[in-house]
């Protein structure tokens, strides 16, 4: 074990109630942070991203084929497995948790579970609670996301024409999204739109898509597309380099490099002529892996400690081996030991094979 690391074999933690199909009763509190995550390389783990569900409702082409197998349900971890691992996680310093998905809205009695984290929001030993969404359940849930302590969500939309969003998303419905982020809007969320810059389908729309969101009082944040899993195109062919986009926008906006960041791996500029934010994200032309502060967990408890690496750590059988969490956080400690120091994606057209065997839709984004 790494110097740094330390466990304390005798942190208690309640356990978890069960949840509640109308939400949860559980009230169990987590003891002050015994023995932070820190990896190998001194970085402080304090944000973990769970993917709730591997299902979804769209089928995008860069995240899934269109004719996906889908874990079977009992392979998946209960709403009261999620909330104790995430609960165990809070222990250990966690101080932002994202859910994600494929699509967590999407996951029945979701709102449960979310209901149930809030209660370390109010505690005080979480900061923050959001998600990433595609926008497509917000009419139902932003009221009670909103009510439930989430201050602000993502919400993916790459492109506003409805028939490029229908080609782009297979199975998406512009208006709906859009309807969900008034909704959001309307419940007094801060909505950050995510666009994946996609190579000759929706780079003319950027400046576009800067203007509606800085418009609507939202951030922007532009991604690369990562070769994660096996889709029906070529990755080649989709990859935009953002350092490419951002050379465009220069001759057309001033741009201001910005300090302000989120726990996230977006670095920000302003944009002078509408005052809004854009963000960049650029894990295959500069990654910030030396920041990483953050793990992933999947729908059935495994931890990826690197989103493009395919090293992982069971815990949901440490989960399930008892009912107290000593074994569960002796997983965690182990697998905080092997975090990598970052990962090594390459899109290239002489390579076929994506850097990863999963989908973006099993760690989530
Ligand atoms: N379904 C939700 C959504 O679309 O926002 C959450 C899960 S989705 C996997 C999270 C984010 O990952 C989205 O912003 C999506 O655009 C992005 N994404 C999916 N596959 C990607 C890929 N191969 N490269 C880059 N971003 C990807
Ligand atoms: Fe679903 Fe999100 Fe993947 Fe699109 S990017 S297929 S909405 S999980």
């Amino acid at each position: 074990m790494p110097s740094g690391l330390r466990y304390i074999p005798d942190m208690t933690f309640v356990p978890a109630l069960p949840l509640t199909p109308s939400g949860p009763v559980a009230k169990a509190v987590v003891a002050p942070v015994a023995s932070p995550l820190v990896d190998p390389f001194g970085r402080h783990v304090n944000y973990i991203r769970v993917s709730v569900t591997d299902r979804c409702d769209f089928r995008c082409v860069y995240c899934m084929a269109e004719d996906m197998d889908f874990l079977p349900k009992r392979d998946l971890l209960t709403l009261e497995e999620l909330d104790r691992l995430c609960s165990a996680f809070v222990a250990r310093g966690t101080k932002k948790i994202r859910l994600t998905g494929g699509e967590p809205l999407v996951r029945r009695n979701v709102m449960g579970l979310i209901r149930g984290l809030s209660r370390h929001l109010e505690s005080g030993a979480l900061e923050e609670l959001t998600l990433t969404t595609n926008g497509s359940q917000l009419v139902k849930f932003a009221g009670e996301l909103a009510a439930s302590g989430v201050k602000r969500i993502n919400v993916s939309m790459d492109s506003r024409d409805p028939d490029k969003f229908k080609a782009i998303t297979r199975w998406g419905d512009l208006a709906q999204v859009l309807r969900g982020i008034d909704a959001a809007q309307s419940a007094g969320l801060a909505v950050k739109i995510n666009m994946v810059a996609l190579k000759g389908v929706n780079d003319a729309e950027i400046p576009g898509m800067i203007e509606w969101a800085h418009g609507r009082g939202m951030d922007l944040t532009l991604i690369e597309v990562m070769p994660m899993g096996e889709i029906d195109a070529a990755r080649f062919d989709q990859y935009l380099p953002l350092s490419q986009v951002r050379a465009d926008l220069m001759d057309r906006y001033t741009l201001k490099d910005l300090a302000y960041k989120t726990s996230g791996p977006a670095r920000y500029v302003e944009i002078a002529e509408t005052g809004g934010r854009l963000g960049f994200i650029t894990p295959m032309t500069h990654n910030f892996c030396e920041s990483c502060n953050r793990v992933r967990v999947t729908c059935t408890g495994t931890l990826y400690m690197c989103l493009g690496q395919e090293d992982a750590a069971d815990l949901r059988a440490a989960l399930r081996a008892s009912d107290g969490d000593t074994l569960l956080n002796e997983a965690i400690t182990e697998a905080i030991a092997r975090k990598p120091k970052g990962h090594d994606f390459l899109i290239d057209r002489a390579v076929e094979r994506p850097s990863t065997s999963r989908h973006m839709s099993v760690t989530g984004g």
